[in-house]
């Protein structure tokens, strides 16, 4: 198959890097790891990361999102197909008088916070790659950094995640009424993770050791999602 002529059904051509010098361009990010991707496309809306999703499970290419690259652990290399954020999804909105921030996932940390300044705030997380790493990889690392502890890392300061599952439904944990549609429209999944939770509530010893390990700093949370699912608003609590 030539994958560019068939990714063009989904994507103008401009946003589909197919040469061979883009492919090696785009096959290590600031880790050690190095794969050089079938293809790097640039999509811009949901609509364009729904269709992906579905090219990637019709076609069994393996899809992989990279914000910024400066993960360190191989989260965001691939031999398959590399979707490239960080040329769109830019937008940035401060609420609530800057207790809170509305972003979508290619917004930089440091510009995030130089926005909060006029309000004397700031995001929680504080990864030393902050002026370089976006926050769909902020959120997907759960990063937190050297002041911040793991009490401000990103999954006790993100309110409320929209976010794409690979068979194309879009959830926002901002709107009540879709955890009732998440429970019957993604059933499989939303009963996968309640069996999981049962299954640890019902021991002991694996509660203590989740809790343990939740209050603990790791050189680098890495918690990806990797592909499974796509945030675009991440709407964040910014912290004193
Ligand atoms: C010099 C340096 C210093 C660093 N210091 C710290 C530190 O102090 N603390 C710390 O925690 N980390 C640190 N890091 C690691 C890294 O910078 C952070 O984890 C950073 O938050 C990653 O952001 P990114 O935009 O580069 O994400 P990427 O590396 O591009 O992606 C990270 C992960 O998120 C996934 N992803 C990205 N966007 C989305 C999306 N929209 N939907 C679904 N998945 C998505 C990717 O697939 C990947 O798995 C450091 C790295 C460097 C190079």
């Amino acid at each position: 198959m030539d994958l560019n002529k068939a990714l063009e059904n989904i994507l103008p051509q401009n946003r589909i890097k197919g040469r061979l010098i883009d492919r090696y361009a785009f096959a290590s990010d600031a880790g050690s790891y190095y794969m050089v991707p079938q293809v790097v496309v640039q999509p811009d809306t949901i609509e364009e990361i729904k269709s992906l999703f579905a090219f990637s499970s019709d076609n069994k290419i393996p899809m992989t999102f990279r914000a910024a690259g400066t993960s360190l652990c191989g989260q965001g290399v691939t031999d398959g197909m590399l979707v490239d954020l960080s040329r769109h999804w830019r937008h940035i909105v401060v609420e609530d008088g800057g207790f809170r921030l509305r972003v979508e996932p290619a917004v930089i940390g440091g510009h995030a916070n130089l926005i909060l300044k006029r309000f004397g705030r700031k995001i929680g997380p504080d990864p030393a790659s902050i002026n370089a790493a976006m926050m769909g990889g902020i959120l997907s690392n759960n990063s937190s950094g050297m002041c911040c502890g793991v009490h401000h890392n990103s999954y006790h300061t993100v309110s409320a995640v929209k976010f794409v599952l690979p068979n194309g439904m879009v959830f926002s944990t901002e709107n009540k009424e879709d955890y009732t549609r998440f429970q019957k429209e993604a059933k499989d999944i939303s009963d996968g993770l309640l069996t999981l939770r049962n299954e640890i509530l019902q021991n002991d010893d694996l509660i203590q050791k989740i809790r343990r390990k939740y209050r603990q700093k790791t050189l680098q949370d890495t918690v990806s999602t990797h592909s499974l699912i796509m945030k675009i608003h991440l709407i964040y609590s910014p912290i004193c």
